[in-house]
Formats: C-alpha cells, structure tokens, sequence
C-alpha cells in the first residue's frame, strides 16, 4: 500500500530511475582499464620488434629501506586524524615495501626510460595465467624519467607514468638475495618501527627473473593510492584513498609487464610474508574491458 497518488508514484520512480542511470553511467566510467587480470594465454596477440624490447641496466649495490605500510591507527571509513589519505589503511591494501634509497637501475622500452622506486609483495598472486594463481607475486615499480610532479609519475597528466614489471612467485628453492629481508623479525604494521630496515643493499638482479618474456597489457594500479600527486590520473576525480576504495578504481597510470619466468622462494620465506597478510593482501581480477594482452618474446 502507498500513500502516493499513482501519477506522483510515477514522477518519483522516474527521478529513482534516473539517478540509477546516472550511478551506474559513472561506475561505467570509473572502470576501464583496472588491475590486475587473468591473462589467458591464447588470447594474447604475438608482438616483437619496434617498440617491445625491453632492456634493464641494475646497479647491483643499490640500497633499499624496507617497511610494512600497514597503518592500524587509521580508520577506513572515519579518515585519517591529520585530515590527510597518506596512508594505506588496512592489511588488504598494505604490502612489505621496499623503497630505494639510491639505486642506479634503469629499464628502456620504446625509447622511455624508467628508474626503479621500489619494490614490494602480494599473496597469493594478483594476477592469474589461464586461471591459475600462484603463492604470491613481486611487483617492481618504475618510473618513467619523462614523468613530472609529487610523487613522480603518478599520473600528474602522464597517465603511464609508471611501469611495473610482476613476476609470479612459487614454493620452491629460496631466494638467498631476499633472505636479507626475509630471515629477520619483520615488522607487522607501519607502528612496528623497531623492525624496519633502514638500509640493505640488494642486487634485484638476484630477485628478478629474465625479462624477455612477458605479457603487457595497460592498467592501474591494485591498491588506493595516496592522494598526493593525483592530479591528471584517470579515472576521475581520484580522491582520497577511501574514495578509491570505496569506488573500486584506483587509478590508472600503470603499463604493466607480467614475466612468465618465475621466482622461487623456499616455504619458510613465503610464510614469513603470509605471516605479516594472513588474509591476503590481493586484489581480485578486474575485467579486461575489451584491452588487449601483449605476448611478447625478445
Ligand atoms: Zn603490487
């Protein structure tokens, strides 16, 4: 039973299914070309040649500070207490950073170079092949050196600003180079200071697999990202980090290289890691959205 008139019951299902229209209208927007994916290999179109070599240069003493960015004194949906989103607010959205604090390692593909910021942790797997999702994933974050503001390359009207080369992680024979990190107490949240490391010196070349096979698609980012130096980013606005979350669209700055060769590290290192995220910290997959998956062999 209504106490509305049947023509007024009709103006106001009319403004309802508009503004239904209108929400699901931006939710279309906002989604484009999110991360991560399952990549299934026999959709992915060959490419070689112009433009898809990628070469690395590493600087095998470069240093690393290393922190769990998990900020428990930060509420989700109440914001941070300075009135700032520089922070990633729950386990969900936090990882093991590694940051540079001077490294020398470059890439190059189609004449951009990027520089490695950092490098950090996920498990399981972001991203799936053929469906199959492995004990966890490394992503390595470039920047590229043509990209301009605060942050560098988040966005900042350069929508690629960033480059991330992931490599799939397995069960298997430790990585020695990552037992620097990996074999001490590690810190359990960003509070957890005591355990931080100030400064390691890593070779990622002991890390990071061969890069001449990889898929490559166009994505974004699989955390909220901080809103300083958002500006320019797609989808827009991108606000506050809760904003993100709360959308699901985190923004869209990343060309992204997934390498088929694996890394290994021993059960021991993979549950030093779980330990800190036992609820996964994982993005589920996102819809392709009609974007191609580059399969390319150098
Ligand atoms: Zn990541």
């Amino acid at each position: 039973m209504s106490y509305y008139p049947t023509a007024a019951r009709a103006a106001m299902l009319l403004v309802i299914g508009a503004a239904l229209t209108a929400s699901v209208a931006s939710a279309q927007i906002v989604a484009e070309r999110q991360s991560p994916i399952n990549i299934t290999t026999r959709r992915a179109i060959e490419a070689h040649g112009h433009g898809t070599k990628l070469s690395i240069v590493i600087d095998p003493a470069a240093t690393f500070s290393v922190k769990n960015t998990y900020q428990p004194q930060y509420n989700f949906n109440g914001g941070a207490p300075n009135g700032s989103y520089d922070a990633l607010l729950t386990p969900e959205f936090a990882t093991l950073k590694a940051s540079v604090i001077s490294s020398n390692s470059y890439l190059t593909v189609n004449g951009e170079t990027y520089h490695l910021l950092q490098f950090h942790f996920h498990t399981p797997s972001e991203h799936t092949v053929d469906g199959k999702r492995s004990a966890m994933e490394v992503h390595f974050v470039w920047t590229r050196d043509s990209a301009t503001g605060t942050p560098l390359g988040l966005c900042n009207s350069n929508p690629d600003g960033l480059l991330v080369t992931g490599a799939r992680i397995k069960v298997g024979e430790a990585n020695r180079e990552l037992n620097k990190i990996f074999s001490r107490p590690l810190p359990v949240d960003a509070t957890d200071t005591a355990k931080n490391i100030t400064s390691v010196a890593l070779n990622i070349g002991k890390i990071l697999p061969s890069l001449d096979n990889s898929w490559r698609y166009e994505g974004s980012l699989t955390a909220p990202a901080s809103s300083a130096g958002l500006g320019g980013c797609t989808p827009s606005p991108v606000a506050g980090i809760d904003d993100q979350a709360t959308t699901d669209a985190y923004p869209e700055n990343v060309s992204w290289v997934v390498l088929s060769d694996i890394v290994t590290l021993s059960q021991t290192q993979v549950s030093a890691f779980r330990a800190l995220f036992p609820d996964s910290n994982t993005r589920p997959t996102q819809d392709l959205n009609g974007r191609t998956v580059k399969h390319v062999r150098d």
